[in-house]
Formats: C-alpha cells, structure tokens, sequence
C-alpha cells in the first residue's frame, strides 16, 4: 500500500482492510450475542459510520433495524468539540433497544451530545458501538460498549473518515505522516 496525499496533508497506511473486516466480524458477533431476540435499532451516525454501519450490520444475524442520524462538529484535523445539531430521528425509539454506531469516537463529546438527545426518546436501553477509540482522548463517563480498535491519538483517515471531504472511500485506515 502506498500513501495518499489529501489535499495539504500525506498519510499513511496503518489499518489494512482485512484487520478492519476481521475487528468488525468480532463485534458483530459480540452484539448479535447481547442482542439475541431483542430487534435493536442500529443508529449510524453520519457520515463518517457509513460504511461501517453497512458491514457490521451485514454481519448481524437476526431481526434488527437500521437509520441514521446526522451531526456536525469536527473541522480540519482538530476536534471543535461543538455539536451543532442532531437530524433523522424519525423513528419512535421509545421501548426499543438502542445502539448508536460511530466511526471514531476521540474527546468524547460528540459522543455525549447524542447519547443525551437519543436517550430523551425513552430508548428500552442505550448501547455505543464504535469502529475506532481513542481512550487517551476521552474525556467522558459514558461507557464506550463495543470498540471494535483502540487507537492513539493520531488523526486517521479512510473507511469512512475524512479530512475535509476526501478520504472516505478508502478502503483502509491511514494515519498522517509528520
Ligand atoms: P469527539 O467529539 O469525540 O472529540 O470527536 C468525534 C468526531 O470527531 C468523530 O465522529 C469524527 O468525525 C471526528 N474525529 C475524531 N478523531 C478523528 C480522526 O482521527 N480522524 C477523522 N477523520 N475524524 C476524527
Ligand atoms: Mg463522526
């Protein structure tokens, strides 16, 4: 694998696709397991969880319940730590077990918006997934359910991640070179 420059910025390879599909199989496993007859809800959050959403859902195996919901916070490579909104919660979640999907969870304060704005809609239980996890960066209570990679605090691209707008149909994880 090469690098790829986006934009200003060269990164790269770190996580290759097969280490991606192979974590995601492990977590899918471990929900489908706590999940078992329950018909969760899985919220993706967009846009960065896309793909992610799509596979880990993909190998879920049972009754279960798909949407999105969108938030925006992050510019450039530095978290902002404001979220500005909260769109496509059109589903009654009421009574239903809930588990919000992230691409990365870093600072945590994303994190911590959505999961006070979903648990208002009185959610039977309330779960995160996430495919990457900073815990160096994290700053928060909320209990982080399923991380598929714990990762440091280096700013990563690819399968879904982004720096401003590029990068997201990578296939693999990218890390930024100094
Ligand atoms: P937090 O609110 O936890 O600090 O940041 C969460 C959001 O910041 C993520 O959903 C993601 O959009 C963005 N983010 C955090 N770390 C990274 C990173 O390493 N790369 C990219 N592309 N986005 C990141
Ligand atoms: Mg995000």
């Amino acid at each position: 694998m090469d690098t790829v420059t986006l934009h200003d910025k060269t990164f790269r390879p770190f996580i290759s696709e097969d280490e991606i599909q192979s974590a995601i199989k492990q977590t899918a496993l471990q929900i489908q397991k706590d999940y078992e007859g329950l018909c969760p809800v899985f919220m993706g959050v967009l846009t960065g969880s896309f793909l992610f959403t799509a596979d880990l859902v993909r190998e879920f195996k049972g009754d279960c319940e798909v949407s999105f919901m969108r938030v925006a916070s992050y510019e450039g490579t530095e978290t902002t730590g404001e979220v500005k909104e909260v769109l496509g919660i059109k589903e009654n979640l009421e009574g239903r077990h809930v588990v919000i999907i992230e691409d990365i969870v870093d600072t945590g304060n994303t994190l911590e918006k959505l999961f006070e704005i979903v648990k208002k809609h009185n959610p039977a239980s309330l779960k995160i997934a996430t495919l990457l996890y900073k815990p160096k960066a994290y700053t928060k209570n909320i209990p982080i359910d399923y991380a598929s990679m714990e990762v440091g605090n280096e700013f990563l691209v690819g399968y879904g991640l982004d720096y401003d707008g590029l990068g997201r149909n990578l296939k693999d994880i990218y890390i930024l070179t100094e």
